[in-house]
């Protein structure tokens, strides 16, 4: 294909904002899909995901256009994750293309990710296209955003597309920008293959598709190749493009865009970025590559019924599978038994894959308190790696703790900025800067991970009624007093339920996890103490007072089908329950503990 005839793109927004639906529409209008197989969300695959509205994995889809100049142009839109936990997937994908359309929702205007993902098009260099996006809607005020668009993002937008995703309105008009406006491929069919690998998935049917991105010369089927950073060596048995179904191809040459399989077993012998070239004739220098991205938030993973640890154990393989994102070893806790401490992207990433092992692989779970990597240094001048307060090692040989922090980005209208920065102040956070744009305020935090992980976000989504956007980024380590602190239930440590909490905050989250627990434990024949300590001080104390006899006699009481069902219930809800000691904790205690309101 002549490479003036291509175009590579893809949709940056905030999400909500209508990308898929976008993305939907192009697919519809060039006839890509017939319409008896056009369904809602083609791009969005999983089920989880469809229902979140997210997605985790980069998406292609070849488009063929013609074009009002009477050619017809490929169009290779890439779809990329929409969710701050996949930052870092989002900027190596749009590495693999020229230019962006920049999807604004014109009732809304610019939101945090808006920010945070069209940040990452002009670092790749791209051409960017603003369009607003359901100006259908009553409450449409494109003049306002493209001004927004302007003052807050500083690029042109006097000439955005206003569109409606939902009818159809502008389509063409977007059709006619991405090729106008963005920019076509450049490379060199006669130099050695050059090829970047721009992700991959694991298919039960065809073992591991690669998504590739040509730079220089042709692969084709059959060709032997070589990923550079691996030094694996493949034969490539199927080559093609999505149509978005999977439709094979003869050759890629220079700026196209699809995928391949070649026989490789798993997602981990495939690195984002690599550069693939021609085991024969290679090319002298691999692309610059990406680091892998790394796990940031730990928790422990253990099944409710212990004889479902086999189970759990094969769900996890098979979901490492396909996510190389996502860490797992074995850990054995004296309370719980056998689990897996995990390594997730974010608490997004660790919801989706414990909805994805209950749900599909049918195992109930008691997920431990999510933890951030710490950086314990000893007197001894070594550094260890705190991914599990358990493993806290003894404090006389402790010098200090390092944690992580991050620069989180969020917009909110005016009216709730004082209930955000409470918020902020609340979580130790410590303002970096405060601006505005319109009636909108966007403020920068520097904030401790560990105290978003917990509820952060559904914090700031409840006390600003669903209006504020955030984002985040690492921006390293820093010293500070932190202390390890334990939970007693009947005098019993509950190590699941070991947190490192900041000195200042301990007697506060102590309080406030035990009058939780004594909320979310239910009574028992005696009465239970339920403290918080750190080392062996106590720092907080609540009692669930002991069952009274009569209680139960009433329900179990008259009429022999609802003592049944009384019964028939009670049996599904101790599947839900763990012992630790004579105590029964109900699963649900394990992360709603650490919710704070
Ligand atoms: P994404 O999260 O950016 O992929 O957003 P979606 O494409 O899933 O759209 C979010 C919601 O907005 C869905 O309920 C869509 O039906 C709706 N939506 C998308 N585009 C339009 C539009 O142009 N007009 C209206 N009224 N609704 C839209
Ligand atoms: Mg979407």
């Amino acid at each position: 294909t002549d490479l003036s005839r291509i175009r590579n793109f893809s949709i940056v927004a905030h999400i909500d904002h209508g990308k898929s639906t976008l993305a939907d529409r192009l697919i519809q209008l060039t006839g890509t899909v017939a319409e008896r197989d056009m369904k809602e969300q083609l791009l969005d695959a999983m089920d989880i995901e469809r229902e979140r509205g997210i997605t985790i994995k980069a998406n292609t889809v070849r488009i063929e256009y013609p074009a009002q100049d009477g050619h017809t142009y490929i169009l290779n839109l890439i779809d990329t994750p929409g969710h701050v936990d996949f930052a870092y997937e989002v900027s190596r994908s749009m590495q693999a293309v020229e230019g962006s359309l920049l999807v604004v929702d014109a009732t809304q205007g610019v939101e945090a990710q808006t920010l945070a993902n069209v940040y990452q098009a002009i670092d790749a260099d791209h051409e960017i296209v603003p369009v607003l996006n359901k100006i259908d809607l009553p409450a449409a005020e494109p003049d306002r955003v493209k001004e927004q668009i302007e003052d807050v993002i500083g690029i042109e937008a006097h000439d955005a597309i206003e569109i409606s995703a939902k009818t159809g309105l502008g389509i063409p008009d977007v059709l006619e920008a991405i090729v106008a406006r963005l920019p076509a491929p450049t490379g060199d069919r006669d130099a050695p293959l050059k090829a970047m690998l721009v992700d991959s998935y694991y298919d039960p049917y065809l073992g591991v598709v690669v998504l590739i991105r040509v730079i220089d010369g042709v692969i084709k089927k059959g060709d032997r190749v070589r990923m550079m950073k691996t030094g694996g060596t493949y034969q490539i048995d199927r080559l093609g493009v999505f149509r978005p179904k999977m439709q094979d191809i003869a050759e890629l040459g220079p700026g196209e865009m699809g995928f391949l399989t070649a026989s490789i077993k798993q997602v981990r012998d495939t690195r984002v970025g690599d550069t693939i070239t021609h085991e024969k004739r290679q090319c002298d220098t691999a692309l610059p590559g990406f680091k892998p991205s790394q796990p940031v938030v730990f928790c422990g993973l253990f099944p409710v019924d212990s004889n479902d640890f086999e189970d759990l154990r094969d769900a996890i393989e098979k979901l490492a599978l396909n996510d190389a994102s996502f860490s797992s070893e074995m850990e054995t806790s004296a309370a719980l038994g056998f689990g897996f401490r995990c390594g997730f992207l974010g608490l997004l990433h660790l919801e989706v894959i414990r909805d994805r092992l209950e749900r599909e692989y049918d195992i109930d779970l008691i997920t431990t308190a999510p933890s951030v990597i710490y950086h314990v240094h000893m007197k001894d001048g070594t550094m260890q790696e705190l991914h599990n307060p358990a493993d806290m090692p003894d404090l006389t040989h402790v010098d200090h703790i390092e944690e992580p922090r991050i620069k989180a980005t969020i917009l909110v209208p005016d009216d709730y900025l004082g209930d955000v920065l409470k918020l902020c102040q609340d979580r130790r956070g410590i303002q970096l800067d405060l601006t505005y744009a319109g009636s909108r305020a966007m403020v920068v935090y520097d904030l401790p991970l560990n105290e978003v992980v917990f509820d952060f976000y559904d914090r700031l989504k409840s006390v600003t009624k669903g209006y504020a956007s955030f984002d985040y980024q690492m921006i390293g380590y820093r010293e500070d007093f932190l202390v390890k602190m334990q939970i007693l239930v009947n005098d019993e440590p509950v190590d699941a339920l070991s947190i490192m909490v900041h000195r200042d905050r301990a007697e506060m989250r102590g309080r406030a996890m035990c009058e939780k627990l004594k909320e979310l434990i239910p009574r028992h024949m005696f009465k239970i103490p339920i403290q918080a300590a750190i080392g062996g001080r106590v720092i907080a104390r609540e009692t669930l007072a002991a069952l009274r006899k009569d209680v139960t006699a009433k329900c179990y009481g008259g009429d022999a089908t609802r003592k049944k069902k009384l019964l028939e219930k009670q049996k599904a809800g101790k599947k839900k329950m763990r012992q630790f000691g004579k105590v029964e904790i109900p699963q649900s205690a394990f992360i709603n503990a650490l919710k704070m309101d």
